[in-house]
């Protein structure tokens, strides 16, 4: 078959909206999982003890001798059990008949969840018994045999999708959570988008797939990584937070195009959206430039993605991080809508509201506003309020919000400082409606509007609440967000520098002059890949002159080069121009299934703290176990361990 014929068939599958999935997992699934070689589904009964899967029964087996390997979902009246597996469901008829006593026996004693082995015939429900909303419903299986292959103890709880349970419950008995169907689903169609990626990837795009070393040693720069103990005294192992510089080594090897499906560790503490180990699909390529891989990306996407949803379009569009900042507040905004930050510094240049004209009077004093569309109509008085409370809380004094409702009455404190002439151009500035609500604020310009981005989230997740649709939750919109600096002051000393992205990225080229007079005016070639709000992707073109990488880590960046010379060595050996990108897998995962959390999508993910709940990780070990690593505990003092529990409250794991 031709490739151009089989690729066409792969792209063909037409695009359907699904919500969250409820069972069956096995429908939609199976119209992304074609093996796209040879077009058809994969063959689930091979070398092992059943003929077929619960789920795929249908009156095309009717009158087929039958063996089904599953767990008791539920039993009704000692007359019916459903038999589940990863598939789906099937309905079981107990025999009731004196000569299938022990069978019956068998089905009707053992508790539900226990997994049984059952043999007999596909039949027809009888008339008025089908069930259309299983597509197992038209048929049953008329048993004659029936095994016990392990009982069921009294669980912690329903194996039922809708049966609430907490995270930490839900962590604790991982493996009977990964038995529900929307487990099923998130872990299957990743292991088929991640099965697709490797396909575009290796087969379409000449990739090489290489595993690259997880113990490694400590690198500058970066997030914090975990340490490994040897046992030479005083000698550390460090997790790699990426395979960052094994990628840039494998393109000096001449590998020219790498792939990965890389673990990576970062000991950051704990966040909402971050695990601490977690995986990415990690890229490198020679003699490429931004364009060629922002390409590749979306080209992968596209070819991975799943049938069942929304398409991704390519190109995906593309915003300056000057940009992204300015109109969104944020280098990852989301453009599915509006709302943009509207810089109205000119219209209060002569203004008698106090904060604002302070704000003013500084070098880089900005007024700036976002209006919220119908906001008076739909925010609720506690709304406002809870705005007003979260911009307090997480902003300091330079920043305040004030509503003005747009109607004749502007509805303020500042209203009556308001000029006509000022009124009006502020409704043409920010095409202001009755019923909006504008939220303004003023500082200094990075700080106002990476607040007002963040006041934006939070309007669009109230507006949300009270029922207007802002973000539609079946569209995809990717975003390439370009021109990053190469360098940000430092948070805690913004004197010095810090990269954007890491140390080995590349500047623009037409600001290399810079790098010597003004460091913090480069640009870079940075990208981040976002989607929906999200950031899913970043990379960059790297450094490949060993002279200006030891420029920007010993003279710029005041990194210890020492623990690079590896890689500076390397450079110096001829490296190729190269640049990749990785994407994080779990994060993009967690979007394309509208999982409420990144845990949703990983089989067996730590707790919000960093632990396993199921199997207590991180574990202390005996001293006698630590002597052969040179290492000794020094446990906490009483009032150290007091001060701990203080910054750590126990709230739930989860
Ligand atoms: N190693 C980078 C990261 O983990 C990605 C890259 O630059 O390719 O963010």
């Amino acid at each position: 078959m031709c490739l151009t014929f089989w690729l066409s068939q792969l792209c063909r599958g037409l695009p359907r909206r699904i919500g969250r999935t409820t069972q069956p997992v096995w429908d939609s699934l199976s119209r992304n999982l074609v093996l796209s070689s040879q077009r058809r589904i994969p063959e689930f009964s091979s070398f092992v003890a059943r003929t077929n899967t619960c789920g795929e029964l249908r009156s095309s087996h009717l009158g087929q001798e039958v063996t089904l390997c599953g767990w008791i979902q539920y039993r009704r009246q000692n007359i019916f059990l459903v038999l589940r597996d990863f598939h789906g469901l099937v309905q079981v008829v107990i025999p009731q008949d004196e000569s299938a006593a022990s069978v019956k026996k068998i089905l009707c004693e053992a508790p539900v969840e226990s997994v049984v082995q059952v043999s007999g015939t596909v039949i027809s429900r009888p008339p008025g018994q089908e069930n259309p909303k299983m597509p197992t419903g038209q048929i049953e299986i008329k048993v004659k045999t029936a095994e016990l292959l392990n009982s069921c103890k009294k669980l912690p709880f329903e194996i039922k999708d809708f049966v609430k349970k907490t995270e930490a419950l839900r962590l604790q008995y991982r493996y009977l959570d990964l038995r529900s169907f929307q487990m099923q689903y998130n872990l299957r169609l990743r292991s088929q988008m991640v099965m697709k990626m490797r396909e575009y990837l290796c087969n379409l795009h000449g990739f090489v797939d290489v595993e690259t070393p997880t113990l490694f040693k400590r690198t500058p720069g970066g997030a914090k990584e975990f340490l490994v103990p040897s046992r030479e005294p005083g000698k550390f192992y460090s997790l790699p937070q990426s395979p960052q510089q094994f990628k840039q080594l494998l393109m000096v090897g001449g590998l020219d195009r790498y792939f990965q499906v890389a673990r990576c560790y970062r000991d950051e503490g704990s966040r909402p959206d971050r695990q601490p180990e977690f995986t990415q699909i990690d890229i490198e390529m020679s003699f490429v430039d931004q364009t060629g891989i922002q390409s590749l990306i979306e080209g992968l996407l596209q070819y991975s993605w799943p049938n069942d949803k929304e398409p991704v379009v390519v190109p995906f569009p593309s915003m300056s991080f000057a940009e992204a900042l300015a109109t969104y507040g944020t280098d990852k905004p989301d453009i599915r809508f509006g709302m943009k930050i509207i810089d109205i510094s000119d219209v209060f240049r002569n203004t008698e509201i106090g904060f604002l004209r302070d704000a003013l009077s500084e070098p880089q004093g900005t007024v700036k506003a976002i209006r919220i569309p119908e906001g008076a109509r739909y925010l609720k008085k506690k709304d406002i309020e809870s705005i007003e409370n979260f911009a307090a809380d997480h902003f300091n004094q330079e920043v305040l919000p004030i509503f003005l409702k747009a109607n004749r009455n502007w509805n303020s404190s500042v209203a009556k400082f308001i000029m006509e002439e000022q009124r009006l151009e502020l409704i043409r500035l920010m095409e202001i409606q009755e019923e909006d609500v504008v939220l303004l604020t003023a500082g200094e310009h990075k700080k106002a509007c990476s607040s007002l981005g963040k006041l934006r989230l939070e309007c669009a997740d109230l507006l949300e609440i009270r029922g207007v649709v802002l973000r539609d939750p079946a569209l995809f919109s990717f975003l390439w967000v370009v021109d990053f600096p190469l360098f940000f002051p430092k948070e805690e000393n913004p004197g010095e520098l810090e990269s954007a992205h890491h140390p080995f990225t590349a500047p623009h080229p037409s600001d290399i002059h810079l790098l010597y007079t003004e460091p913090e005016k480069v640009r870079s070639q940075h990208y981040d890949l976002v989607l929906n709000g999200s950031e899913i992707g970043g990379g960059s073109i790297r450094i490949h002159d060993a002279e200006l990488q030891r420029y920007i880590l010993a003279t710029l960046l005041k990194e210890d080069v020492k623990l690079l010379s590896h890689l500076l060595q390397a450079l110096d050996y001829g490296a190729p121009p190269h640049g990749g990108i990785a994407l994080g897998l779990d994060r993009l995962m967690c979007l394309v299934t509208r999982a409420a959390s990144i845990r949703d999508v990983i089989a067996f993910p730590k707790s919000f703290r960093g632990h396993d709940l199921m199997s207590n990780a991180p574990d202390s070990i005996p001293p006698e176990e630590l002597k052969p690593y040179h290492i000794q505990v020094s446990w906490p003092t009483d009032s150290e361990a007091e001060k701990s529990a203080l910054n750590h409250p126990h709230h739930p794991e989860s």
